[in-house]
């Protein structure tokens, strides 16, 4: 079951893994060329937090220290922090599958 991956700003097919990078958040996740996403990046919309790249280190460290850090909320006797902590984790885990399903599993 394979599926053609086309960038979302010059709609050239996306082959290599190395070369996709998923960005845009939950609710408008889409697939980008490498080449794209650093023009993007620089723009100011990519400024913002939800336009970091899904399939990255730098999303694995953010979701592990978000579940660090609601582990430890509760003994810093910091209830909603726990929560707080866990959800973002939580969207970060689901957007980590949703872009592994959708795009990454059809690119080398
Ligand atoms: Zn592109």
């Amino acid at each position: 079951m394979s599926k053609t991956i086309v960038c979302g700003n010059c709609h050239q097919q996306i082959k290599k893994n190395d070369d996709l990078v998923t960005s845009g958040g939950l609710l408008k996740l889409e697939p980008f060329c490498s080449k794209c996403y650093a023009t993007k990046e620089k723009s100011f919309v990519g400024l913002f937090f939800n336009e970091q790249p899904v399939n990255s280190i730098g999303n694995i460290v953010f979701m592990v220290f978000m579940i660090g850090m609601a582990s430890i909320a509760p003994f810093l006797d910091w209830a909603w922090g726990s929560l707080l902590f866990g959800l973002l984790a939580l969207i970060t885990i689901i957007e980590r599958v949703y872009s592994y399903c959708v795009y990454e599993r059809h690119v080398n």
